[in-house]
């Protein structure tokens, strides 16, 4: 009887999730698991030696939204607990705030406990459309990486042209001149940048962030899994105001409806509708700002209140849009362009915990 018990349990040490090694990464998945009747469930996670960093993806089907609740190291320590977050100031990930698709990668800052190898757990919540805990089935997929060095990587970048951009001179012209501007930008984060470049023939797309615009899940899945989908269109549809969205903070590297970064190239031109260098170098700044929300940066400072934050500790904290605007407007997370006069400022500045943040997401080999 004792045999068949420490046999039974070896079986669920195992864990649930698929394994599968994708372009050289090894991933788990598995689209069909359940929560409990109390909406909740536990999965286990096997990490090897050498991993350094995971990305958690879980998806469920509308209605009902999920998000991650916490995650344990293998000595049982709750390194991420997201009721920790739910009324903080601060924000470090998107992940623990329930949506249709929500991510982790871990570690986040410098300050995490390290990933390590040996057994961690996930648990996972879904909710109804009354946030009413539920019973659900779910998807979850999770990404590693082996990386121990914190202060360089690699980042793969498709640059996808929709609305017939590519066809568009101008367009093309600009997007070249703010890609290598970026490549310098990021580089100084010790990230290297390397893109490669579709064009995109169907319909006029919905922005990637609220998971319901399925023709990211096709060109997520057309590109390598690695990759980061930065969407060039002529407006965010909805958002004529916006310059760029992100899919996420952090973003998803398998195929969701999430899994990409959109620009409006029309709104970046200005009124003349022709690209001037300091428009240019905007672009420039917008593909960056917005792919590094999608690795995992939020704005040190949010414009609605001036009284939410980013986690870090080296960005300066403010109360007003004039103090923040003094404090924080060459950061290249500030929420929005400052032009002052006839020039607009230079927005290229990392600090030390943003660019840790940056080389921990596991998109960044
Ligand atoms: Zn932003």
């Amino acid at each position: 009887m004792l045999i068949a018990m420490s046999w039974l349990l070896d079986l669920g040490c195992t864990g649930p999730l698929k394994e599968e090694n994708v372009n050289g990464q090894r991933t788990l998945n598995k689209d069909d698991l359940r929560t409990s009747r109390m909406g909740t469930d536990r999965v286990r996670i096997p990490v090897q030696q050498g991993e350094s960093a995971l990305l958690a993806t879980a998806s469920v089907d509308a209605p009902n939204t999920i998000h991650v609740r916490s995650l344990t190291s293998p000595d049982g320590e709750e390194v991420f607990r997201s009721a920790e977050w739910n009324d903080s100031p601060y924000t470090k990930t998107n992940a623990g705030f329930i949506a249709t698709t929500v991510t982790l990668n871990w570690p986040i800052l410098a300050s995490d406990i390290p990933l390590t190898e040996g057994t961690w757990t996930l648990e996972l919540g879904v909710v109804d459309e009354n946030t009413r805990f539920t019973a659900s089935d779910y998807s979850l997929d999770v990404l590693f990486k082996e990386d121990a060095d914190w202060t360089s990587g690699v980042l793969d970048v498709a640059l996808i042209y929709t609305d017939g951009l590519d066809a568009d001179a101008d367009v093309m012209q600009a997007v070249q001149a703010a890609k290598e501007m970026w490549r310098d930008l990021y580089a100084t984060a010790g990230i290297e940048i390397r893109t490669s470049e579709f064009a995109f023939d169907g319909e006029q797309l919905g922005p990637p962030a609220f998971d319901d615009e399925p023709a990211f899940i096709d060109i997520s899945a057309d590109t390598p899994i690695s990759t980061i989908n930065v969407v060039l269109s002529e407006w965010i549809e909805g958002y004529a105001d916006v310059l760029g969205i992100s899919g996420d903070i952090p973003g998803p590297l398998v195929p969701t409806a999430r899994s990409a970064v959109q620009l409006g190239v029309r709104l970046a031109a200005g009124t003349d509708g022709t690209f001037d260098e300091e428009e240019t170098r905007i672009l420039a700044e917008t593909m960056a700002h917005e792919t590094a929300h999608y690795l995992g940066l939020f704005h040190p400072v949010e414009r609605e209140g001036w009284d939410e934050y980013d986690v870090l500790e080296d960005t300066p904290e403010c109360n007003n849009e004039s103090q923040c605007i003094t404090r924080l407007q060459s950061n290249l997370m500030f929420p929005f362009p400052v032009c002052p006069a006839l020039r607009c400022v230079r927005q290229e500045e990392l600090t030390d915990e943003q660019q840790a943040v940056l080389n921990r997401y596991t998109g960044v080999n």
